[in-house]
């Protein structure tokens, strides 16, 4: 709520309290909490004989140490202070204009990155959703992951299923005709069910003793509307992107041949996991493939408008830099309390925020570590991953499909090469593999700045 309100609250002095007043919600008590928590963290690793808890936490996951972690960060930042930079002018434009010569503060972001939008940006955000019926959303989905991976997906009737609202596919090698998997669509709200969308694997894929294959199940579970009338209910975009998200997650389950169940679940190296679904929430912002997916709700020939397209591709990359920096901040925090020993947080923050937010301090008598659960729990040491896992996708998207999006070789070599292996082998070495170099942060930098201001 407090972050809508800094959206859309004109009165600079307002925003300040707000800001101030959300900044402070977790308390002290959070801090001594968080201070506590990483200390018994380092003894715990130090019982297992590592130096810090962020080299026991990391030794499993793609960058393997703590120090390569911190130079991610450290580069990253530094690799956007360009276009932060160029962001960050405009907004203080942007201010000027509104208030006059007035100092540019923390408070002041979203309300101004809003207000850049706006300018920017000619799209109706909660109109769009009219080219979203749910029916087109998930056939066109499910359409283009047949095409683009070589699969085929039958719906199985008149099967015994949990609600008459669940839909069963098998799922077909479509040249080999080999039987992969299954997976159910468990995707309109009822009441009593659990409230997330999320894929669970129902089954994990492996080889049996006798030499056959057992397959992967999962379901895809989602929280759209239901129908209305005989007419598709509609779905606003964050919606469609998070199901086509979840689906990838689907089908890379579905696609994996390791021969131990073990490599085989969801629960792929963290690093990893998310690398195949972020690199396929692409295909939300692109013309030809959001086309396959929308149509007017009263008249479905007519598809999403290419300039619609356009914008939502824009928005989305919109202040990504400054979006970026702030949570660069906070990855470094993380990792930082989490390599060294008594590190005074609230300080730590205080003196590394202007550094990171181009010269911006923090808001007097905030403390953003208070209300940063990722850090205390989940996530701890690994709050990185998520940017992480962006910069592969990102390299995975320019090198292999920006120009050729339903290109099925390249589809099909992609789940050969970088789904089928599950987590029977290491995640470096298959991208590695797969892109025939070493990964790039480049692309990365490069596609938050294509739709630079
Ligand atoms: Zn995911």
């Amino acid at each position: 709520m407090s972050l809508r309100f800094l959206s859309i609250a004109r009165v600079g002095s307002t925003r300040k309290q707000i800001a101030v007043a959300y900044g402070q919600k977790g308390g002290n008590q959070n801090v001594a909490i968080l201070e506590k928590l990483v200390q018994i963290r380092h003894r715990l690793a130090r019982l297992l004989g590592y130096s810090n808890y962020s080299d026991f936490a990391i030794e499993p996951r793609m960058p393997m140490t703590s120090r390569k972690v911190l130079e991610f960060l450290e580069e990253m930042s530094e690799q956007l202070s360009d276009l932060a930079n160029r962001e960050l002018t405009v907004l203080k434009e942007l201010k000027m204009k509104e208030e006059g010569d007035a100092q540019f503060g923390m408070e002041d972001l979203l309300y101004y990155m809003k207000r850049g939008e706006q300018h920017k940006v000619d799209l109706d955000i909660g109109e769009i959703k009219r080219y979203f019926p749910v029916k087109l959303v998930i056939s066109g989905m499910l359409k283009m992951f047949q095409d683009l991976f070589a699969l085929r997906f039958e719906e199985i009737k008149d099967v015994e299923v949990w609600h008459d609202t669940v839909r069963l596919f098998s799922v077909w090698d479509a040249s080999s005709s080999d039987l992969l998997g299954y997976f159910f669509l468990d995707i309109f709200s009822r009441e009593g069910k659990y409230d997330h969308t999320c894929v669970v694997a129902l089954q994990n894929g492996c080889m049996c003793s006798n030499g056959s294959r057992k397959v992967p199940v999962a379901v895809l579970l989602s929280q759209c509307p239901k129908e209305f009338d005989g007419n598709s209910a509609l779905l606003r975009f964050p919606e469609v992107v998070r199901i086509f998200h979840e689906f990838s997650h689907v089908v890379h389950h579905i696609s994996n041949r390791a021969t131990f169940s073990r490599f085989s679940s969801l629960r792929l190296e963290g690093d990893f996991a998310e690398i195949p679904s972020l690199l396929l929430e692409n295909w939300c912002y692109e013309s030809i493939s959001l086309k396959m997916m929308s149509g007017f709700y009263q008249d479905i020939t007519k598809s999403v408008s290419t300039e619609a397209c356009q914008s939502l591709k824009r928005r989305r990359d919109m202040f990504a830099g400054l979006k970026l920096k702030q949570e660069i901040l906070l990855c470094l925090v993380d990792q930082i309390i989490h390599t060294s020993e008594n590190v005074d947080i609230d300080e730590l923050i205080k003196d590394l925020h202007p550094k990171v937010i181009l010269g911006i301090p923090l808001l007097e008598g905030t403390s953003p570590a208070s209300c940063f659960p990722r850090i205390a729990v989940g996530y701890d040491a690994v709050c990185y991953s998520y940017i992480w896992s962006e910069v592969f996708a990102a390299d995975l998207f320019a090198t292999k499909f920006k120009d050729d999006l339903l290109n099925q070789h390249a589809g099909l070599r992609f789940r050969n090469k970088v789904l089928a292996p599950g987590g029977s082998k290491g995640p470096l070495e298959i991208i590695t593999d797969y892109l025939g170099r070493e990964p790039s942060l480049q692309p990365f930098i490069q596609s938050r700045t294509r739709n630079a201001l």
